[in-house]
């Protein structure tokens, strides 16, 4: 340990300074102290220790804790256990020092995320899978925990070159749809260009390149395109803030890959964003819609590229209305219309709810997510891997809207299907479900759902799970009960397979001997009693050459009775059953088929 010079002292000093002084007509007095003390401590507990860079290593976690506080709005707490987010990971100091002296809060969080740390490698289905669980319990911790991954991309540039490579892959993969999905797009569109620069330099830099060369043509555009639109809003006496940005160089690249174009055939590279200011006497969303006329007005709309995520907001809370328009010179202008609420929210995603105390809707929403995580995490024989497969769907996908014949509004993931939205109003729904009505039209149970759809879902109360019914599900709640059911009714099966074969094996005058039954066993190229039990009870397999398997001869009169008179019987009974199966039901098929998915 080298301890720092006095410039470095004056240094994190500074730095502190800098980070505090926004702060202090945010806090009480109360809840600077809080935040001084953690710093103090904190400051005390990294001395002499310094990051790769060679700055000292306070610098990260005072980065961290404004980012939390300045791009994602948390409070003191989130702030205290930002400061102290790698005392316990990187020091000698316990959670217990820190539940002692910041209380249980801090110490909770500062835990969570210790246990988040830690280097990775191959096994990130299994840090998603930690990190889910972490944010069912306290989304604080993965609101930190992305905050801390934004600065050490900030800083990345010091790192050896295959690690920059390794991270920067991680957090496209990890950190990126989290942050989506908690509507963190600010710091979402950084990550994504900050991972972009380091695993695809070279691309990164071309574009970066176009776009800097076209910088002034597209100032040019930008003004001559705003300026009528500005008048007009005046005129109607709209009190706006009209900004243009940049589309961001990841997402240009992601186009291009999409749709295998060059970078000249992308066409809405430029974006403006009208923010209203709103009149309080008329709703928000008639101010839009307002807005959105008055731009209608004077240029020409790309048909079919108006989103309104006004009326049916995403899950994750975002509020705009997205229109595409014809600009001058012939090119697509993206415009984006919202309040200066729904502007913050878009900003800094789930904290800014708070502040609005339109709390309750959005809760609700994420809520629901959370708890279909929770649905995830419940099944415990799923393994990180088979996890991830289950969870992709959730965590990447944009979800939809749908509704009931009430017209309720249900989120679900996009790709859900009948049986997927069944079960989602209730288990009992789903375990009868034969299919469904929707806008009036009779659907099957696989059939997969639009965003809008009123659902009215058609049940049979002789209809029972179905195996293949996993095949169009894409929910875990979905999947677990359709799997509950089967389990159920396997452990039934392999009860009457058990009578069945220890009878046949009676009454052929042997012993159920273990022996004996892996000769069966071997017999039918099973792998193991149980599924031999099951095979039996469920009818696939049936015990008449029993002597033949156990390499008997039949010498006892008895069983040579036996077989003749009720043996041959039994087996007419069954063949004919199977025939009369075959007729009504046709369910022959269906049975190899389950068989193929039990095993
Ligand atoms: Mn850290």
């Amino acid at each position: 340990m080298q301890h720092f010079t006095q410039a470095e002292i004056r240094y994190i000093e500074d730095c502190y300074e800098d980070f505090i002084k926004e702060l202090r007509n945010k806090f009480d007095s109360e809840r600077l102290t809080r935040i001084e003390k953690a710093f103090r401590f904190a400051n005390a507990a990294h001395e002499g220790t310094r990051r790769k860079s060679g700055e000292p290593y306070i610098i990260h976690p005072i980065a961290v804790a404004k980012i939390v506080a300045k791009d994602i709005g948390l409070g003191a707490t989130s702030i205290v256990a930002a400061i102290l987010h790698d005392v316990v990971e990187d020091t000698e100091y316990r959670v217990s020092d820190i539940e002692n002296m910041f209380g249980d809060k801090v110490a909770k969080i500062v835990d969570g995320l210790t246990k988040l740390s830690g280097d990775f490698d191959s096994r990130q289905a299994l840090t998603l899978k930690k990190m889910l669980m972490t944010l069912s319990e306290d989304v604080r911790v993965v609101l930190i925990k992305i905050a801390d991954r934004l600065h050490n991309m900030q800083t990345l540039e010091s790192m050896p070159a295959n690690k920059k490579t390794k991270i920067a892959g991680e957090t496209l993969f990890l950190y990126v749809p989290l942050a989506q999905r908690l509507g963190l797009y600010t710091i979402k569109t950084e990550l994504e260009e900050l991972s972009f620069k380091y695993k695809h330099p070279e691309e990164y830099n071309q574009i970066t390149y176009f776009l800097h060369n076209q910088e002034e043509k597209r100032n040019y555009l930008i003004n001559e395109f705003i300026k009528p639109i500005k008048v007009k809003l005046n005129d109607e006496h709209f009190d706006c803030e009209v900004t243009h940005r940049l589309k961001s160089s990841y997402s240009i690249w992601q186009k291009m890959q999409k749709k295998g174009v060059s970078f000249n055939e992308i066409y809405d590279i430029l974006a403006i964003r009208i923010v209203i200011k709103p009149n309080p006497v008329i709703s928000e969303k008639r101010q839009c819609f307002d807005v959105l006329s008055i731009v209608t007005d004077i240029y020409k709309p790309k048909p079919d590229r108006i989103r309104d995520w006004i009326n049916l907001p995403k899950v994750n809370g975002y509020e705009s209305l997205h229109v595409t328009v014809m600009g001058p010179q012939g090119k697509w202008v993206e415009v984006q219309i919202r309040t200066e609420r729904m502007d913050e929210i878009a900003n800094r995603g789930f904290a800014s709810h708070y502040r609005y105390k339109d709390i309750t809707t959005f809760e609700n929403e994420l809520e629901t997510w959370i708890e279909r995580i929770r649905d995830h995490l419940k099944n415990p024989d799923a393994d990180a891997f088979e996890f991830l497969d289950d969870f992709k769907l959730n965590l990447y996908g944009t979800d939809i809207n749908v509704f009931t014949p009430k017209g309720d509004m249900i989120s679900m993931p996009q790709g859900s299907t009948i049986i997927d939205f069944a079960y989602e109003i209730h288990s009992d729904l789903g375990n009868k479900c034969i299919g469904a009505k929707i806008n009036m039209k009779l659907v099957p149970i696989s059939h997969v759902l639009q965003n809008g759809d009123q659902i009215e879902i058609l049940t049979s109360k002789n209809q029972t799970p179905k195996l293949e019914w996993l095949k169009f599900t894409t929910s875990a709640k979905a999947r677990n009960k359709i799997k509950d059911a089967f389990k159920l009714e396997k452990n039934k099966h392999i009860e009457n397979g058990k009578v069945i074969v220890e009878e046949a094996v009676l009454k052929s005058g042997a012993i159920l001997t273990s022996n004996n039954l892996k000769k069966i066993v071997g017999h039918f190229n099973l792998n193991n009693k149980d599924q031999l039990y099951s095979q039996v009870g469920m009818g696939f397999i049936e015990l008449t050459n029993l002597n033949e398997i156990l390499g008997r001869k039949s010498e006892n009169k008895l069983v040579k009775y036996w077989n003749i008179t009720f043996g041959n019987k039994k087996r007419e009974v069954i063949e004919e059953t199977e025939e009369q199966e075959k007729k009504t039901h046709k369910k022959t098929k269906n049975k190899i088929d389950r068989k193929n998915l039990l095993y």
